[in-house]
């Protein structure tokens, strides 16, 4: 099994309340392929600039990761920076400099084309669209989105969403797609949509999934630290598609089960700056934690 990820691999400067440090491994990509290596073999498709050196490759070469589907090219690597409030609840965007990033047309390579299953992260949708073309018949294809796609290519959007089985976006860009502020009608109407399975992350409060008869949800695992919250929606990513990499079947209680994995994945990420923590996470770690949401949501069978 494995899955194939297609999106951003970044410098990123970050600078929370108690950490900060410029030009450090980020992206979506980069978040996905860490959390989802625990369980699967990760193709990854993305672009870099000639900035991008062993160092940062070193990172990936540790795990399942295929990099070949990295290519290089002349110019600088895309290039982000956020800024935390105190109290972590706000982000602000303090720059965005596409480089290489601007002209990214994802080229699958062969080896590739036959994976299980794909995720397209945020990326143009006539993008995602365009993955989805040199794909061949995956078992499971998932795909996240942003405000700024939601605004200002709606067409292209809906084109993308009927083509997918699962959506994960956050509370507000559910919000904003659905054109509703309740949750529980904007799922319905996304679903309605084309993704069959909605899943909408709710930060700090969890999550919620939305199927065909089933809804699921959960807190998120309340931590003593929090030092960064970059990169956790893409690591919850991860760690849900990855999970549903690894298994047959792909019902409600499987589904339950990679939502737990990527809340896993989501909170090791926040723990330290970047890709720090996930860096030398381990799997005993994972399923360590993984049985202790376990104990800490069950009321039935105490
Ligand atoms: P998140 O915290 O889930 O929003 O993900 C943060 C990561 O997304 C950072 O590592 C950034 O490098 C990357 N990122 C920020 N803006 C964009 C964008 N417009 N397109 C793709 N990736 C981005």
């Amino acid at each position: 099994m494995s899955i194939l990820v297609v999106g951003s691999v970044a410098f990123d400067d970050l600078k929370t309340p108690t950490k900060q440090a410029e030009n450090v491994l980020g992206g979506a990509a980069t978040y996905f392929a860490l959390s989802a290596s625990f369980f699967t073999d990760v193709n990854v498709v993305a672009v870099v600039g000639e900035d991008f050196t062993d160092k940062e490759r070193q990172v990936f070469d540790e795990r399942p990761v295929d990099l070949s589907g990295l290519e290089t090219m002349k110019g600088k690597t895309f290039r982000w920076g956020g800024e935390y409030s105190s109290d972590l609840t706000q982000r602000k965007t303090l720059f965005t400099e596409l480089g290489v990033f601007e002209s990214f047309q994802p080229r699958i390579p062969d080896h590739f084309r036959k994976s299980s299953l794909v995720f397209l992260a945020n990326i143009h949708p006539t993008l995602q669209l365009d993955v989805m073309k040199q794909v061949e018949q995956p078992r499971l294809t998932g795909a996240d989105t942003m405000n700024y796609w939601i605004e200002r290519t709606p067409e292209e959007l809906a084109s993308m969403l009927k083509s997918i089985d699962v959506l994960v976006i956050n509370d507000e860009e559910a919000r904003q797609l659905a054109g509703e502020h309740n949750l529980v009608k904007a799922a319905s109407n996304i679903r309605s949509m084309g993704p069959s399975t909605l899943v909408i992350k709710r930060g700090e409060y969890g999550v919620l999934c939305f199927r065909e008869k089933e809804r699921f949800a959960t807190v998120s695992f309340p931590l003593e630290t929090v030092v960064d919250p970059t990169g956790a929606g893409d690591s919850f990513a991860g760690g849900f598609m990855g999970y549903l990499a690894n298994r047959e079947a792909q019902d409600d209680r499987v589904v339950r089960q990679a939502i737990i994995f990527g809340s896993v994945l989501g909170s090791f990420c926040v723990e330290d700056l970047g890709t720090e923590r996930l860096q030398r996470l381990s799997r005993d770690e994972v399923y360590e934690r993984y049985q202790e949401f376990k104990d800490l949501t069950d009321f039935a069978s105490l």
